[in-house]
């Protein structure tokens, strides 16, 4: 199976914009069920926590699902159950859902060299310009508001 970016299509809204890889899927037979072992690899697009810009990283994971052939279908255990009226085995959304469990919990671009500059700029002067305002005090208030204070 391949994921690209199509495969993210059926998924609305995932936060990750585009992946390439493959899953790997090796069968093997467990008793009246099957034991699969799936392996990822590949990379995904993310916005960048900091620039906001793409960000790839590289993705990888080993996963296992049972899937047990029984009367009623029941996709959301652990043990996969799989009635009669289901000949197909489709393992897209535990896929999707894997890519997710596996993205770092900090998603920036690894040195700041490689964030978006014109971001980076503009997030440093809205930072600067923040402490500005707390220091001046009144001087930093919008002439907007003067106008009001006058009509009072
Ligand atoms: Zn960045």
């Amino acid at each position: 199976m391949e994921v690209d970016a199509s495969f993210f299509d059926s998924f609305p809204f995932s936060e990750i914009s585009k992946a390439e890889g493959m899953v790997n899927v090796v069968l093997d037979k467990l008793g009246n069920g099957l034991d699969c072992h799936v392996n990822f690899q590949g990379l995904c697009q993310l916005p960048c926590d900091r620039c906001l810009s793409d960000l790839e990283l590289p993705l990888t994971f080993q996963e296992r699902l049972i899937v047990q052939l029984g009367g009623q279908t029941d996709l959301e255990n652990d043990i996969w159950t799989l009635g009669p009226e289901l000949h197909e085995l489709n393992l897209a959304q535990p896929v999707f859902e894997w890519i997710h469990l596996c993205l770092p919990f900090r998603r920036v671009h690894p040195d700041l060299e490689a964030c978006d500059p014109t971001m980076v700029d503009h997030l440093a002067q809205s930072s600067r310009k923040d402490e500005k305002g707390t220091d001046d005090g009144n001087d930093a208030i919008d002439p907007r508001w003067n106008a009001l204070k006058d009509l009072k």
